[in-house]
């Protein structure tokens, strides 16, 4: 394991397989005059090949595309407006993820509600919301719920640390993703070309390899599942374009030393029990058929949804155009208010705001000036 460990960080074997894929990518553009282009479907994975110099390594190579995989950037608009709403009621605590207290709604972000006297609190785990709502026993704490099948689990142990203690006052307004409808849906509408997926990493413990055998079988798609080092993902960069030169279409899994094929069993379990899944609203995409987890009926107090009436009128038109990043079909720099009006300090969108979207890593990382 140590010596797993030491070849993780070894820059000389990161150079080498820098050489490998280049190499492979040239013999793919020789014979396909194009680069090839692979999706990296998960927001730490963009964040981390922008950051580690891999996207400007291999520009002129493999045309790597940032997709759907930033919780924060596909929230819709609407759930943000709702929360705003929900929190200008009396006695109401309002938590959320860091990320999601800038993003801005239709009027107001989060934090711009805070600023107004709003009580909105930002938590680093559903749970904590639970123990906020266990010392305001007089007020109601609602979670804005967000994530993708990493982050559901986590919301099903606040439901269930909320019954164990007896905690009456704590409700979650779900908007979550699911992976699969998200792929299902970028391959279907045919609107992107590319030639593979580098999965994600840490979804991948719980759905396990098997889960995207539908790529292969009914698109004829290949994936990779990545860890997020830098030699991980070359190396995942790397068995794509081998099964294209040779090919082959498969999922791989370069991730095995957490990813097995089956899934984290006892997690999907956990998942199943408290939710379901819901056609979702995604943020400039539109509703997908079952893209979502909501609430179960049996735990229905704790749907935020079902216990307070909130309606919120349809988000109007905006500039930002993550939800063509958020597609792969554009990227930030094809936006005219990037860098200019849109930067990490004054976000318009989303994919600014997040610490792991596409426009807040080209910014940070990948600006040529
Ligand atoms: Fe939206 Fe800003 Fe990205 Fe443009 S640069 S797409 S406005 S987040």
């Amino acid at each position: 394991m140590q010596e797993l460990l030491s070849k993780f960080s070894d820059s000389t074997l990161s150079r080498k397989l820098l050489d490998k894929v280049q190499e492979a990518a040239e013999e793919f553009i020789r014979l396909n005059g194009r680069r090839p282009a692979f999706m990296e479907v998960c927001g730490s994975h963009t964040m981390a090949l922008a950051q580690k110099g891999v996207k400007r390594a291999l520009k002129d190579h493999v045309n790597l595309i940032s997709g759907p995989g930033c919780p924060v950037c596909v929230t819709d608009q609407k759930s943000i407006d709702a929360m705003i709403k929900l929190a200008e009621g009396e006695n109401r605590i309002i938590c959320t993820f860091g990320d999601m207290i800038r993003v801005p709604g239709t009027e107001f972000s989060l934090m711009e509600a805070k600023l107004e006297g709003k009580d909105i609190r930002v938590v680093y785990s559903p749970p904590d919301a639970v123990k906020i709502a266990e010392e305001n026993p007089d007020k109601e704490v609602i979670f804005l719920g967000i994530g993708f099948e990493t982050t559901i689990p986590v919301l099903g142990v606040a439901i269930k640390e909320a019954m164990d203690r007896g905690v009456r006052n704590f409700s979650m307004w779900m908007t979550t993703k699911l992976v699969e409808p998200i792929l299902r849906t970028l391959l279907e509408t045919k609107e992107l070309n590319i030639d593979g997926f580098i999965l994600p990493g840490h979804v991948s413990i719980v759905l396990g390899k098997n889960d995207y055998q539908y790529l292969v079988d009914e698109y004829q798609v290949p994936g990779v599942i990545s860890s997020f080092e830098t030699v991980g993902m070359l190396g995942s960069i790397y068995k794509l374009i081998r099964q294209l030169l040779e090919g082959r279409v498969e999922i791989e899994n370069n991730y095995s030393a957490v990813v097995t094929d089956e899934g984290n069993i006892e997690t999907k379990k956990l998942i199943n029990t408290f939710f379901k899944p819901v056609d979702e609203p995604w943020r400039g995409i539109g509703v997908i058929p079952d893209s979502g987890m909501d609430i179960r009926e049996e735990y229905d107090r704790f749907n935020a949804r079902k216990r307070f009436n909130i309606t919120v009128g349809e988000p109007g038109k905006t500039k930002c155009r993550c939800g063509e990043i958020i597609r792969g079909l554009v990227t930030p720099e094809e936006c005219p208010l990037f860098a200019k009006a849109c930067t990490p300090s004054k976000p318009i969108g989303p994919c600014m705001v997040s610490s792991e979207g596409t426009c807040s890593a080209h910014y940070l990382y990948m600006r040529e000036d």
